[in-house]
């Protein structure tokens, strides 16, 4: 009897370890490379890796998987290069920062990373928090918990007062003075402090707030709160690590600094000039609109009470007007990879920004590129993410119609594979 039931172990066991193709009937692929879309494919999964692709429906063997996307539009795994995973908007959130702890950012970015993996976003940038967003990237990456791949940036480094000091708008007794530790540097010294912090903490990346911001509690959303001296510092800092550096910015003079100070992307990038768009095109930084957050503040400033009163001004000027820059850094031909600001609006609906990025002139095959390989690009990852070839993670989505005539589309996710794991079907 003893001897039956082993063997029977060691035939499952050994069923397991015969790779186990997975093969994906795509009734139309976008392979975020390719301009034109492609009908009746199959993509092969072997592991976590695309091993093919294929005209027609290939068969699959006896021991492998079949997925039918026949009648779906497959795609790669979105990108959302700019979210904020521990919170979500709501009308106590200024209060929160005083009645929350630690753990419970914790639990709802649990919650919040599955609603972003389940709407066909398979990596993301976390752009800042309390650092709890370090142990959210760990627990999915060791299976605990549903999510993207995060790039996590910890805590955003801002100046005294600046758009990311975590005790802006505090009572005076308790602003205190907070320091390279707790990501708020002045000169170049505390700036490399704050870099090495990151370093140690174990952040992805580097965050800064290069000018003021909608939703801090503090006069100016755009001033400029670096000197080129200090972003510098960072810059060359983050080099020595490995670090990318993505910079918060509204107002001209202090995304000018940082596009010329060598960073990686400017986000937002409201009140963008001629002469910055040809900054922009010079040192090819990247430009991460976040048009859904845009919309969405202006929209929850017309609540009375729903922002402190020095936010309401900001967020009814800001917010309409990145979709008309966004426009204009489009058609000069700055780079462009997407980003929405999940958190300040609603998490799961990044797909937003598709119809948004689509309203105001962009090609809806680039738009599902910047979203794809030109986010990957901006990650530093474009060997291993971003596309439907051979070789990259298995990271793919598959659609309900056709998301090229049909922004809505992109919120019809049916299908979402990351590394290759399916987690919805
Ligand atoms: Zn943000």
């Amino acid at each position: 009897m003893r001897k039956v039931s082993l063997l029977i172990v060691i035939m499952l066991v050994s069923a397991q370890l015969i790779a186990q193709k997975t093969y994906i009937w795509c009734g139309t692929l976008i392979d975020g490379v390719s301009d034109e879309p492609k009908k009746n494919m199959t993509i092969v999964v072997e592991k976590n890796k695309i091993s093919g692709i294929e005209t027609g429906f290939s068969k699959a063997g006896a021991n492998d998987r079949t997925i039918d996307l026949k009648s779906r539009t497959v795609t790669p795994g979105w990108i959302d290069m700019h979210v904020h995973l521990e919170e979500e908007t709501n009308p106590n959130r200024y209060l929160q920062e005083f009645t929350m702890n630690p753990a419970d950012y914790a639990f709802q970015s649990v919650k919040f990373s599955e609603i972003t993996l389940m709407a066909g976003f398979t990596t993301v940038r976390d752009l800042g928090g309390t650092g709890v967003n370090i142990s959210l990237r760990n627990a999915i990456n060791k299976g605990l918990i549903k999510g993207p791949r995060i790039y996590t940036a910890g805590k955003a480094i801002a100046t005294t007062g600046g758009h990311a000091d975590p005790t802006n708008g505090y009572r005076a007794d308790l602003m205190g003075d907070p320091g390279p530790d707790a990501a708020v540097a002045n000169g170049p010294d505390e700036c490399r402090k704050a870099v090495r912090q990151r370093y140690k903490e174990g952040s992805d990346l580097i965050k800064i707030t290069a000018t003021g911001g909608v939703l801090s509690v503090a006069k100016s959303a755009s001033n400029p709160q670096f000197t080129e001296e200090e972003i510098k510092a960072i810059v060359e800092t983050a080099k020595d690590y490995g670090f990318r550096v993505a910079v918060h910015a509204h107002g001209a003079e202090g995304m000018k600094r940082a596009i010329r100070a060598g960073v990686n992307s400017i986000e937002h990038g409201t009140y963008m000039d001629d002469e910055a768009i040809a900054l922009f095109k010079q040192y090819g930084t990247w430009y991460v609109p976040t048009l859904t957050a845009g919309s969405s503040v202006a929209d929850s400033a017309k609540k009375p009470g729903y922002y402190p009163d020095l936010v309401t001004p900001k967020a009814l000027e800001i917010g309409p007007k990145i979709k008309a820059t966004f426009a204009k850094a489009y058609k000069a031909g700055v780079k462009i990879a997407f980003g929405t600001d999940a958190g300040v609006y609603k998490h799961g609906m990044n797909w937003l920004e598709f119809g948004y990025m689509i309203e105001a002139g962009m090609k809806p095959m680039d738009a599902i590129k910047s979203a794809t390989i030109n986010a990957a690009d901006l990650l530093g990852e474009k060997d291993k993410l971003g596309s439907i070839e051979a070789n990259k993670v298995a990271d793919i989505v598959a659609v309900d119609g056709d998301p090229l005539t049909d922004s809505k589309v992109f919120g019809k996710v049916v299908f979402v594979m990351k590394d290759g794991v399916v987690y919805k079907q």
